[in-house]
């Protein structure tokens, strides 16, 4: 990008022009008032929604920004069906999705309104005609970009002063900084430099600064109208939960058929292997579910989407390929089997819950493995660049680091990730933080990182290494065999580690790997499994400072957090620990051949 634009970009941002005083006693109040009731059968405008209209209706440029849900797509249909203002003509719409398109149209045409829709899937053959006589004409920008037909349709409708308003829907798809990047967005520039006199209205429910300053300077936006509004959804419920040992899909059932019972739901998985795993289960359990990614035929997907929609499914189980623009109102509860790869992602995938402004959960289920393994799928990507594998890699750390947090509330997170500040005093319904915050634990572990240095250091370079398990049995003094058979238990820090609960001691080391303190390297034997070994990594170790792990006890039934303090309030040392000999505790990891979803559908 021009530096030049990109500044512009931010000033404006920062000073976008209010919008006219009271919308109410606009010139275009009645109109607008009227259509909404007689043509869209709504009863009163949501938040922001009247204002963004009649910017519209003023001929500006408008950003609108609100959460999913929130009710965006009436900000530029209404004043498509409106005679007054500046909005005569064909308002085109960039959409990124084709099955959110079809549904978009069809809502409109039986609403009486000339609707419809473009695609690069094929040609057709009177599109001149129908576009002469079309209200909205939803397009995705892949056909934009490369169909010369419809720009020169679109150039002879300019030249006629034909074209009311062009629309950037998902608009933080022209931002690399998000998820759901999509290329041709990064061509729509043109449309500012084409068709200069047209106003554009591009509407996210996702940006961050970043993003906002990036959709502006790339559209050209100019002197424009900007909308926002919080991102909390007061009414889902956050609960994140550390994937226990045991198996948490039968803790997923479990909770499914004692709280949702009848209940519509989704559940998301990373790889298209576990969604199609997890939905088997949920079908041998009983209950109403199906799989959906990327890779299934467009038949099927539209099926399963259809077929939940229409509740003959309630529970669909899905990579991040399901769900941009999904639209059901009745989502009880919205599940992660698997560690989400962004913030935002989670964000936007919870946000597909309590539509219907009524009460619903969202729990997610992560673990150390789940960051580990999306950033080994980062890396392994041939096409993409090093920067974008560095910013892929620090989201998912931040994913990670979110869930690891005992201390701060989680809507206050996810809120500050959007650059939004919020008051855990208003966390309503609550989270699991601001539920039990009696079970954050602050401790510094400075001494006992030294004497993990001390260890990996002695084995690094050896073959075999020394893997995190066989640490964990040094450190904190185990007595099994294999401990005493190798000599470990003469190692100057054998059990030196003793005094730090299991959980302490666990998120120790996942911190020490993320802070780039301690490093794997894998090492594939013959038959095709890989063990992973710890070395020291790239970051020394500030061995003058305190390091302060935050972690909280996990030690109570179902990880429910149950405390073993003494009465000092400080964690029971825990002298020797229990043995595990539980077998292929120490078995090589089988080399994971189960591809992440890394793209939402389209
Ligand atoms: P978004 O694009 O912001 O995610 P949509 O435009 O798809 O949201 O709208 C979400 C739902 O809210 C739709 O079912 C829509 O009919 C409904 N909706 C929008 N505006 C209103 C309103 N003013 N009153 C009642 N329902 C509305
Ligand atoms: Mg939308
Ligand atoms: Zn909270």
């Amino acid at each position: 990008m021009e530096s030049e634009d990109a500044m512009l970009a931010v000033t404006q941002t920062t000073t976008p022009k209010p919008s006219s005083s009271d919308p109410r006693n606009s010139p275009h109040f009645r109109e607008l008032d009227e259509k909404l009731r007689k043509v869209f059968k709504l009863q009163r405008f949501r938040p922001n929604q009247l204002e963004a209209v009649t910017a519209a209706m003023e001929g500006r440029d408008v950003f609108v920004l609100m959460p999913t849900g929130g009710g965006k797509s009436l900000c530029y249909q209404l004043p498509s069906v409106c005679e007054g203002g500046r909005t005569r003509g064909l308002t085109v719409v960039i959409s990124p999705l084709i099955s959110l398109m079809k549904d978009q149209v069809n809502a409109l045409v039986q609403k009486g309104i000339k609707a419809i829709c473009s695609t690069s899937e094929g040609q057709n053959t009177n599109e001149w005609q129908l576009v002469q006589n079309a209200t909205l004409w939803y397009l995705t920008p892949e056909k934009l970009h490369s169909s010369p037909a419809t720009r020169n349709l679109l150039t002879n409708l300019y030249k006629r002063d034909k074209l009311a308003r062009f629309v950037i829907d998902e608009a933080h798809c022209i931002s690399t900084w998000g998820q759901d990047f999509r290329e041709a967005y990064t061509y729509l520039g043109f449309i500012r430099k084409d068709y200069p006199n047209v106003p554009i209205m591009a509407l996210t429910a996702t940006a961050n600064s970043k993003t906002v300053a990036d959709i502006v300077s790339q559209l050209g936006l100019c002197d424009y109208a900007s909308f926002s509004q919080s991102f909390n959804r007061p009414n889902l419920k956050y609960f994140i939960r550390k994937k226990e040992k045991k198996n948490h899909l039968a803790e997923i059932i479990e909770t499914i058929k004692a709280k949702y019972v009848g209940q519509t739901g989704i559940i998301y998985c990373t790889s298209r292997n576990n969604c199609e795993r997890v939905a088997q289960k949920l079908q041998e359990s009983g209950l109403a579910a199906a799989f959906y990614h990327a890779g299934m035929q467009a038949a099927d997907k539209d099926k399963t989407t259809q077929d939940w929609q229409n509740n003959i499914i309630k529970i669909i189980v899905a990579t991040i390929a399901f769900g941009m623009g999904i639209d059901k109102p009745d989502v009880r509860f919205v599940i992660h089997h698997d560690m989400p790869k962004t913030l935002s992602g989670y964000y936007q995938e919870t946000g597909r819950a309590g539509r219907d402004q009524q009460p619903a959960d969202c729990i997610m289920y992560y673990s150390y493995k789940d960051v580990a393994d999306l950033i080994n799928m980062i890396k392994k990507d041939e096409n993409a660049t090093a920067d974008s594998i560095a910013r892929q890699t620090e989201a998912a750390k931040e994913v990670y680091r979110f869930c690891e947090n005992p201390v701060t509330c989680r809507r206050v997170l996810i809120l500050r990730h959007f650059d939004e500040k919020f008051d855990a005093e208003n966390c309503s319904p609550s989270c699991d933080i601001c539920e039990s915050p009696q079970d954050a634990q602050s401790t510094d572990v400075r001494k006992a990182v030294m004497n993990v240095i001390k260890v990996v250091e002695s084995f690094d370079n050896q073959i075999p290494g020394i893997t995190e398990n066989q640490l964990q049995d040094i450190m904190r003094g185990s007595k099994r065999a294999e401990v005493r058979q190798r000599g470990w238990d003469n190692i100057p820090q054998y059990g030196s580690c003793n005094d730090l609960p299991p959980p302490l001691f666990e998120s120790m080391i996942h911190k020490l790997l993320l802070d780039d303190v301690l490093a794997k390297f894998a090492v594939r034997n013959a038959s095709g499994y890989h063990t992973e070994y710890l070395k020291l990594g790239d970051v020394k170790f500030p061995a003058q400072q305190e390091y302060i792990v935050q972690w909280r006890d996990r030690s109570g039934a179902n990880g429910s957090g149950s405390k073993r303090r003494n009465q000092n309030n400080q964690p029971e040392t825990i002298s020797a620990p229990a043995p595990r000999s539980r077998k292929g505790k120490h078995k090589a990891l089988e080399i994971d051949e189960d591809p992440i979803e890394m793209y939402a559908d389209d």
